[in-house]
């Protein structure tokens, strides 16, 4: 039914999002004065603008964050605070990478039957540590490390690696970036959820359920596969 499994990494193979929940914490313990919703929409709205500048992750999370501290405290904000913020993020480029239960074993054999991608969106420099940190390197005959995941990446990524989409299947926790765009050029797709999502990744066209697949958890994936 497919020869190529392709993989998402944040919040599919290990912890991320989480990272960046705990990480909003401090930012907004920091900012209490101006009330915690206040802190965190202005923050929502400031990183979805600031998407199509910077991309996604830390580098541009950071950044957001200032601004939101520039804008809420009406340019006031001190030098040891934006010191405190680029702190935060420091922490979150340097926190270690935690595999999700399951996905060492599951990867170690799904990749000797499939050629296995990984397939990631975000900051190239923290992902490529994050891919070499992980151990999972070796797994992967291809890393793809884009700006942006929709039908047109796949398609190019697809190409490139001369696949057609009928023989690709999807694994990931984002159904706006790892499920939609691929079901969409006709390829097969797992949604795996993660605990938490980023609003921002919520918001997708409708795609028929029948469409795709959805899993509990990655231990899961063998089995599926198998029945497939
Ligand atoms: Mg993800």
């Amino acid at each position: 039914m497919f020869d190529v499994i392709g993989f998402d990494a944040d919040d599919t193979l290990w912890h991320n999002e989480s990272i960046f929940t705990m990480t909003q914490e401090k930012f907004r313990e920091m900012l209490s004065s101006h009330g915690p919703e206040v802190v965190d929409q202005t923050l929502s709205s400031t990183q979805i603008k600031n998407l199509k500048i910077f991309g996604y992750g830390i580098k541009g999370f950071i950044l957001s964050m200032i601004e939101t501290s520039i804008e809420l405290t009406d340019g006031e904000i001190q030098g040891n605070e934006i010191q405190q913020i680029l702190d935060f993020g420091r922490e979150m480029l340097a926190a270690p990478i935690e595999l999700l239960p399951d996905v060492q074993e599951v990867i170690d054999e799904l990749s000797k039957k499939y050629r296995l991608l990984l397939i990631t969106k975000g900051d190239l420099i923290d992902q490529e540590t994050k891919i070499a940190r992980s151990g999972l390197a070796d797994y992967f005959t291809g890393v793809e490390i884009v700006s942006d995941k929709n039908s047109e990446t796949y398609e190019k990524i697809l190409s490139r690696h001369d696949i057609a989409a009928s023989r690709f299947m999807m694994i990931g926790n984002s159904m706006r970036s790892d499920i939609v765009p691929v079901v969409q050029i006709g390829g097969h797709a797992v949604h795996i959820p993660y605990y938490t999502t980023w609003d921002h990744e919520q918001k997708h066209p409708y795609i028929d359920p029948k469409n795709f697949k959805q899993l509990k958890h990655i231990g899961l994936l063998p089995g599926l596969i198998e029945e497939m």
